[in-house]
């Protein structure tokens, strides 16, 4: 039975990468050691780390002034990261779009020096939908802080708001390599790697070098310029996690770039919201103009009905449709390695179940 992985992270990997790392595995380029083995001050692993930076770089045509970190902790602690570095003793603005953003905030909130005001929300109507931008925000602010794609209720930012000089950060953590956002129109962006980019330990950080030279964090291994001054090697980097990020980097460039994967990416949410849209019982609770095309929650509206459909897509082979916790029902995570074929047979598994359970 062919599996179909829609988990939300960490997430399906494509095979090709898979394959290369299979065949590297226990000898990389002749040396005789894995890549798991190699010193991370090792040449071969140098051309590795530049190999992913390069790559990265070209792929979301990161302007020179930017600097690409390679850090740990995942997302989460950027949550803390961000505020420490760039809002010691200023206010920070954040929109609250769902359970992400919320963590976020609750972590800003958790630093004495720093000021935390909620600037739009979609609580009101259980974050589905992107709330509309101030006009206005406050021009001292640190920055504003997005999600511009939310991982658990299947919203994302269409275009990216700007707020005069107060730069935008943005946890991009599934999203990113998935859309036509600028660099430029970010601070920063930060996005842990087990969604799009390769398996967990890893965390990518884009930071605009401006926003570097603030007031030193009180820990080293929490301080951004500290890290961009060791090139990612202050301490020991998680070095397969980055081989594997090399590799998925490389397969997107093949697939036409981030431009290639879009197109790619839009075509299979097409096909799974016009499968929502054509049924009598299946409904998305998200906001037609701020539907995520990665993350897809949809729902029959009826607890045991959704149940009988996860346990029958389990049985078909498709593997962590089961929705979010908060949210319920079912979620589709179609991330770039996430193939067409996988969204053509729940499709048809769809209007399957359908049939077989009253629908038209
Ligand atoms: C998955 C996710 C996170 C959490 O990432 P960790 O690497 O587990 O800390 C944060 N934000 C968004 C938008 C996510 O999708």
């Amino acid at each position: 039975m062919t599996i179909y992985n829609f988990s939300a992270g960490p997430a399906v990997l494509p095979k090709a990468v898979l394959e290369i790392a299979q065949s590297e595995m226990l000898d990389y380029k002749n040396s005789g050691m894995s890549v798991m083995e190699l010193s991370h001050r090792s040449s071969l692993f140098e051309e590795i780390i530049q190999a992913a930076e390069g790559l990265l770089r070209e792929l979301m045509a990161i302007p020179d002034n930017y600097k690409v970190l390679f850090l740990q902790g995942g997302a989460s602690l950027q949550f803390t990261m961000v505020p420490l570095n760039l809002a010691q003793g200023k206010k920070a603005l954040y929109v609250n779009t769902g359970s992400w953003s919320k963590k976020a905030i609750s972590a800003a909130k958790a630093l004495e020096n720093v000021e935390v005001e909620v600037i739009a929300s979609s609580e009101d109507k259980n974050h589905t939908y992107i709330p509309e931008m101030p006009e206005m925000v406050d021009q001292d602010a640190a920055y504003v802080h997005i999600t511009t794609n939310n991982t658990i209720e299947g919203t994302a930012f269409a275009k990216i708001p700007s707020f005069g000089k107060v730069p935008v950060v943005a946890d991009m953590s599934s999203n990113i390599l998935a859309n036509d956002y600028k660099v430029e129109d970010f601070g920063v962006i930060y996005a842990g790697a087990q969604k799009n980019i390769g398996p967990a330990g890893l965390t990518v950080v884009i930071i605009r070098e401006d926003l570097l030279n603030q007031e030193a964090a009180f820990a080293p291994m929490l301080d951004y310029a500290l890290q961009a001054k060791n090139n990612s090697l202050y301490n020991t980097p998680p070095t397969y996690s980055i081989y594997i990020a090399k590799l998925v980097f490389e397969w997107v460039k093949a697939q036409g770039g981030v431009a290639g994967i879009t197109e790619k990416d839009q075509k299979k949410a097409q096909l799974l919201y016009d499968a929502i849209e054509n049924s009598s019982l299946f409904t998305s609770p998200v906001e037609k103009a701020s539907r995520s095309i990665t993350n897809i929650p949809f729902v029959t509206g009826d607890e045991a009905l959704d149940k009988a459909f996860n346990q029958g897509a389990l049985a078909e082979g498709f593997e962590n449709l089961k929705g979010h916790r908060s949210v319920g029902g079912m979620r589709a995570s179609l991330y770039n390695a996430f193939p067409l074929e996988g969204v053509e047979a729940l499709v048809a598994f769809m209007a399957k179940f359908e049939k077989e359970n009253g629908g038209n």
